[in-house]
């Protein structure tokens, strides 16, 4: 796993000067350093891991979505889930990955999984601002997982977008 901050400090857990100060501005939160070193201790068991660039994490209420590099999102999913099912026990939330640098309909997939969107559409507001429409199709159960109040904030703070979200029939 590889991020802003050196290998060396996420392992050792002390940091250096630029990696504090980092941490200082705001730049890498408590929860980013927090994740950054469980995915670090995961690497040996699930090796996929090493490749993952991690960027940040976004908390909202009991959902944690974690921002990783393009393409990594498998990486994250694979060995049947193990290292969500464990980033959530440790962090006591509902994780979703998402990928730096896809495009809207991407992170939109990612962030609905495991439940598939059927459209996206644009919506005019009378006073000029827009509202991305998702329509998401039924799996059973899933559906009742899925906070789509903190998804809809997760979804205005990375890509700052406003979604309206409906259901097929
Ligand atoms: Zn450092």
């Amino acid at each position: 796993m590889k991020m802003g901050l050196c290998s060396f400090c996420l392992k050792s857990g002390i940091l250096c000067q630029k990696c504090s100060a980092k941490l200082k501005s705001g730049e890498v939160s408590e929860t980013d350093l927090r994740v950054a070193r469980l995915l670090l201790s995961l690497e040996e068991k699930f090796p996929s891991l090493q490749n993952v660039y991690f960027y940040k994490t976004i908390e909202t209420g009991r959902t944690l979505a974690i921002v990783v590099g393009p393409g990594d999102v498998p990486r994250l999913l694979g060995y049947g889930g193990k290292i969500v099912k464990t980033l959530g026990e440790e962090m006591g939330r509902n994780i979703r990955v998402l990928e730096n640098g896809v495009d809207n309909r991407k992170f939109l997939e990612d962030l609905f999984a495991p439940l598939s969107i059927l459209t996206i559409n644009t919506i005019w507001l009378p006073d000029g601002s827009t509202e991305t429409r998702v329509i998401l199709g039924r799996k059973r159960g899933a559906r009742s997982s899925l906070d789509v109040k903190a998804l809809k904030e997760i979804a205005s703070k990375v890509r700052n977008i406003t979604l309206r979200v409906e259901y097929a029939d």
